[in-house]
């Protein structure tokens, strides 16, 4: 066990352990993140660290200047979702949040963000106190709205690399429905690229019983749904992985009235940037042909209102920092994962730079809890009103692996 793991004694897992629990209770959503960032602030004042807060907004950035060497940068996310909490945890969540669309909404820490945060903390908390084992500079990310994956690009906008240097990698790593104990990874891409359009629809309202006299942006609406389906199906080879999902349908308030407009909500997943950018250009063609089928009288709103690249897992980076991991858990429990469908903003702060990016997943689950979900074929997983990581193993595990990783890229004093 390296110096500073030894560190990681009861007083610090019980203080660590009673700080995840509060900001499960309390969690924020995408660039809501006051108290959390508040909190984490806090935990960050004694130690001792260069902290720089209100970065976009809620982002917190705090830098380790401990010598010559290697700068390395940990990054966690601290949004919560819009998601009502069904753990039945003593400290689940009951909180609301007004959303962006102005709607009042439950809110639930259902992607383990709190998590990701306590573990930040908890291995900052290490690496101070084993600082004489160590040489380089390490600079720990608190990052908004990675939900909407938005915070990433948000914090290197707002000036985060005119605080601190640039790193010669981000580690970065998410909490997943397997056991506690093993560590999930790929080489390469990792996680989709995804892009989120907003699409208004122009008809003509008008009475249920004379259509003659309007122009049915329902009709419209549901035409064009179909018809973005045969994007993957018909324009992209069986080689190229692609979703298009329209998650989002709202006309309308009676049956008997023809709105005046209709709106689509839009997402895709994509592996590569040729496929992404083919995505993009064939749902605008497929929307304006649809309204121009209609009759529209009015051209759409078409509003891409965010997205972000594939994730991508450098290969040599991640080998040599899976070689730390494996030292630590045993090579027999790292997992070498399918692409996944889901998207990260992660890597975006190392490419604005040119640093490679190394991400991991690492297990939340109770190994007998886990067993007897899978064996049901009811795995519980991130965003869901369940999700529920086993608070003391996955944050002794989550803290172990990324102050393990982060040591894997300092030089040994
Ligand atoms: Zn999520
Ligand atoms: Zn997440």
């Amino acid at each position: 066990m390296n110096d500073a793991l030894t560190q990681w004694d009861a007083e610090r897992a019980a203080r660590i352990g009673e700080l995840y629990r509060d900001l499960h209770r309390n969690p924020e959503l995408s660039f809501q993140e006051h108290r959390t960032a508040a909190k984490v602030a806090e935990a960050l004042a004694p130690l001792g660290w260069d902290v720089r807060t209100g970065i976009a907004g809620t982002g917190i950035a705090a830098v380790l200047r401990n010598g010559p060497g290697p700068v390395v940068m940990l990054r966690a996310d601290m949004d919560a979702l819009p998601v009502r909490e069904e753990t039945g945890l003593p400290y689940a969540s009951t909180a609301t949040a007004t959303d962006p669309y102005g709607r009042e909404v439950p809110v639930m820490h259902a992607c383990g963000h709190d998590m990701h945060t306590a573990c930040l903390l908890g291995a900052v908390e290490l690496l101070t106190a084993a600082r004489q084992s160590w040489s380089g500079t390490v600079v720990a990310v608190f990052q908004p709205a990675e939900e909407n994956v938005s915070g990433a690009a948000a914090m290197v906008r707002e000036g985060l690399f005119d605080h601190v240097p640039v790193p010669a990698v981000v580690l970065a790593q998410h909490v997943s429905p397997m056991p506690v104990g093993t560590v999930g990874y790929r080489p390469g891409p990792l996680m989709a690229a995804s892009d989120t359009l907003d699409v208004v629809l122009y008809g003509r309202g008008g009475h249920g019983s004379s259509p003659e006299n309007a122009l049915d942006p329902v009709l419209m609406a549901a035409c064009t749904v179909v018809r973005l389906q045969g994007i993957v199906s018909r324009e992209l080879s069986m080689q190229d992985q692609a979703v298009v999902t329209v998650g989002r349908l709202q006309a309308g308030t009676k049956d008997n009235v023809i709105p005046d407009t209709a709106e689509l909500g839009i997402n895709t997943r994509s592996y590569s940037p040729e496929i992404r950018a083919r995505l993009k250009a064939s749902i605008e063609r497929v929307v304006r042909a649809e309204a121009a089928a209609s009759g529209a009288l009015k051209d759409p709103d078409l509003t891409w209102t965010h997205g972000t690249s594939v994730l991508v897992s450098d290969p040599d980076a991640t080998t040599r920092t899976l070689d730390a991991l494996a030292a630590l858990v045993g090579r027999d429990r790292l997992t070498e994962l399918a692409p996944v469908p889901a998207s990260e903003d992660a890597g975006v702060i190392g490419d604005c730079v040119g640093a490679p990016t190394v991400y991991w997943f690492w297990g939340g689950s109770d190994p007998a809890t886990f067993a007897d979900d899978r064996a049901a074929g009811h795995l519980v997983a991130n965003h869901h009103p369940r999700f529920a990581p086993d608070p003391e193993p996955t944050l002794a595990s989550g803290v172990a692996l990324m102050t393990t990783a982060a040591l894997a890229w300092l030089d040994r004093a």
